[in-house]
Formats: C-alpha cells, sequence, structure tokens
C-alpha cells in the first residue's frame, strides 16, 4: 500500500519520497534540473543564505539574489547508513549521509556516490552529481572531485 508523505509528496516514483518545490526552494530546483547550482545570496551583506528563506540570516534584509556557484566543497561530517530509514530506501544501502560545506562557506546535508565508505573521510573534497529523477527533479548529490 502505498502512502502519500504529505511534506514531500508522492511524485510517481515508486514508494520514495521526493521533494515538492515550493517558493522560496523553486528558483533551486529549476536550476538542479539544468544542471546548475543556485544559492540564495544577500544584496545588502553579501551573506549567503542556505536553506533558501525569505530574509538574510546576516542582516534580515530582503533583498536575495540568486546566485550561481560551482558546488566544489568539502565533507564537513558524514556517516553510513545502514538500516533504510524508509523501506524504498532498501536498496540505497549502505548509504552515505554527509553535510558538504561549499567554498562559499554554507554546509549543505546531502549523500555522496561514487564513492565507498571506507575512503570517505572528513576534509575530502567533494563535486557536485546531479541524479536527475523520472519525475523530472534532480536531486544534488556529491562525489569525489575530479578537479572543477
Ligand atoms: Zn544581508
Amino acid at each position: 500500500m502505498s502512502t502519500t508523505n504529505i511534506s514531500t509528496g508522492d511524485m510517481g516514483t515508486g514508494d520514495k519520497p521526493r521533494p515538492l518545490p515550493i517558493e522560496p526552494t523553486r528558483p533551486f530546483w529549476d536550476a538542479l534540473a539544468q544542471h546548475r547550482i543556485m544559492i540564495p545570496r544577500c544584496a545588502r551583506c553579501r551573506t549567503w543564505v542556505w536553506y533558501p528563506r525569505p530574509r538574510c540570516t546576516g542582516c534580515l534584509g530582503n533583498e536575495l539574489t540568486w546566485t550561481p556557484v560551482t558546488g566544489a566543497g568539502t565533507v564537513h561530517t558524514f556517516t553510513v547508513t545502514r538500516q533504510p530509514i524508509h523501506p524504498a530506501f532498501a536498496d540505497e544501502t549502505p548509504q552515505i549521509q554527509a553535510i558538504v560545506e561549499l567554498e562559499e562557506g554554507i554546509r549543505m546535508t546531502t549523500t555522496l556516490v561514487g564513492v565507498e565508505p571506507p575512503v570517505v573521510e572528513v576534509g575530502m573534497a567533494v563535486e557536485p552529481v546531479f541524479d536527475d529523477g523520472p519525475d523530472g527533479i534532480t536531486l544534488l548529490r556529491f562525489g569525489p572531485a575530479k578537479g572543477l
């Protein structure tokens, strides 16, 4: 039996919960579909604002501009999940869940791909991996940097 998760929606990709782009995150998801990363930045104080929200976390201004970044970063921390948090993710275990710090200083929760758990270490250089889904949603994962 399939259920719908109201926070993420069921976008028709089996039973895996999927992101449901809504304002103010829609520009982020639209950019990912084009294999680009856009992050809000304050026009007044230049603070990068992550996660997307209506006001700057530095000065509370509302002049945020979606700005392209390369996605180059490093592993800030990680854990290896061997038990799926949802039965539909059993095919993705073990899964490396990580917080990646982009060179702009913001930290994103993500998963690492293209690398085995024993190789991952804090401080490892990573680059974006665009995971296109059949529902038109692209997930932002990260893998070992091959040189940007
Ligand atoms: Zn600001």
